[in-house]
């Protein structure tokens, strides 16, 4: 049997490959069916349940693009200075009348472009003298038109079932009038913190406590997921209440979630628990930090298991949980979107497990974008996650050298824009 230490063991034995491990996740991943009605407002960062078509076009009628004038392009066709009376003024919100022969209507950026206009002229273009516009041509049919339906036709679908709505999608869903929009409904999630050790932030520590820290990581990782959140605070070491927990959490909830308790100390009863409750599914993952991180099931309910060191937790939420969580939500994208950046680090230590470094993208002195690392990697630093705006991921047996492009993923992805 593998350590099950966090930080230091490097034994390889038996230990989950990264990429098994979340495949084997996501594909145990079960989508909530359940969905709900609500209003658009409230959608943001919501997963759609049903494609969303148009009913209309946008946009409506063709449109001014500029404060300017609408004209018949071909009083405009001649070299040289064309004036034309001006014989009206349309204004956004107002439709005009026909343009009249060799007249032009004043008009103002989203107003619609009068029967018979087939140009806009921008005012920078043009003088005015008494009633008339003067300007010079040739001006090209279409100039400055923003033509009905060209962004949006009727029938188009501009949403697609799965997509987790962004705030433009829910500008795009009101575009075209639509005020209610079908999700599925959140995720209920049931967590709790194991470890004698642990305090509330509020109370004075006694000597040989923490301050209970995967608290609050943990819920605000879940809150960007839009998550609900059943909240059993902290559980004493002993297998009895860690059961007790372990039960009260999975009723009536799709998921459950805790840090610390999965190592394979004395005082770590996560793992006899689950075994006792449900199954055990898949522990220890070729990663660091997070080597613990367990997989299972309390009867139905799937549970996730991190470790207790607080940049384990967020490592492992990142990696694993997010793109889990993101899929029983029923979402299409649940994949961390990644790139290669240069290291601005020599990273010289081979390493068995598939590291995931705090890293910030920054710009060097030479305007190059580059990525650096927190000087200290430890998996008790929640300093380093909190300086990183992201991760960098070092494949096992694979040492790094200044310059050499490395895999950033950044902190974006966890945030409710994607
Ligand atoms: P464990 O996995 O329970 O052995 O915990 C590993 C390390 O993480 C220990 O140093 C714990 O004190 C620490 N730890 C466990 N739970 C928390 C928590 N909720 N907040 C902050 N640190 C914790
Ligand atoms: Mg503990």
């Amino acid at each position: 049997m593998p350590c099950g230490c966090d930080d230091h063991c490097d034994t390889q034995q038996s230990l989950i490959a990264v990429d098994t491990a979340l495949d084997l996740l996501l594909n145990k991943a079960g989508v909530v069916t359940e969905t709900e009605t609500i209003e658009l407002i409230d959608a943001g960062g919501r997963i759609l349940a049903e494609d969303v078509c148009s009913t209309i076009q946008v946009p409506p009628l063709d449109n001014s693009a500029m404060d300017g004038y609408a004209v018949r392009s071909a009083n405009f066709s001649a070299a040289g200075e064309t004036s034309c009376i001006i014989s009206q003024r349309i204004c956004a919100g107002e439709v005009g009348t026909e343009l009249a022969p060799n007249s032009v209507a004043r008009i103002f950026t989203g107003a619609p472009i009068p029967e018979g206009a087939d140009a806009v002229i921008m005012q920078e273009r043009c003088k005015v003298n008494d009633n008339y516009m003067v300007s010079s041509g040739p001006i090209t049919v279409g100039a400055n038109i923003r033509k009905a339906g060209e962004d949006i036709a009727i029938g188009d679908t501009i949403l697609k079932t799965g997509d987790r709505l962004k705030p433009q999608d829910l500008g795009l869903a009101a575009s075209v009038g639509i005020h209610k929009l079908s999700v599925y409904r959140r995720l209920r999630v049931g967590i709790f913190f194991t470890g004698d050790e642990l305090q509330e932030p509020g109370t004075p520590l006694k000597a040989g406590q923490i301050y209970n820290s995967n608290r609050y990581t943990l819920r605000g990782l879940l809150d960007n997921l839009n998550c609900e959140i059943i909240d059993l605070g902290i559980v004493g070491d002993t297998l009895e209440a860690t059961r007790n927990a372990m039960s009260e959490a999975a009723k009536k909830t799709d998921l459950v979630m805790t840090s610390g308790g999965v190592s394979v100390g004395e005082e770590d009863y996560i793992r006899i628990a689950l075994e006792e409750l449900g199954q055990l599914e898949m522990w220890h993952i070729n990663i660091k930090p997070g080597k613990p991180f367990t997989f299972g099931h309390i009867a139905n309910t799937p549970f996730l298991g991190m470790p207790g060191n607080p940049v384990s937790v967020f490592a492992t939420f990142c990696i694993f949980a997010h793109p889990y969580i993101l899929k029983k939500q029923g979402a299409n994208h649940t994949q961390n979107n990644s790139f290669m950046v240069p290291a601005a680090f020599d990273w010289l230590k081979e390493e068995s497990r598939c590291e995931y470094l705090r890293a910030k993208l920054e710009t060097n002195a030479s305007g190059q974008k580059v990525v650096n690392l927190y000087p200290h990697q430890g998996s008790g630093v929640l300093t380093s996650t909190s300086w990183a705006n992201g991760l960098v991921v070092i494949p096992p047996n694979i040492v790094v050298n200044k310059g050499n492009p490395v895999e950033f993923i950044p902190f974006s992805e966890l945030e409710c824009n994607h």
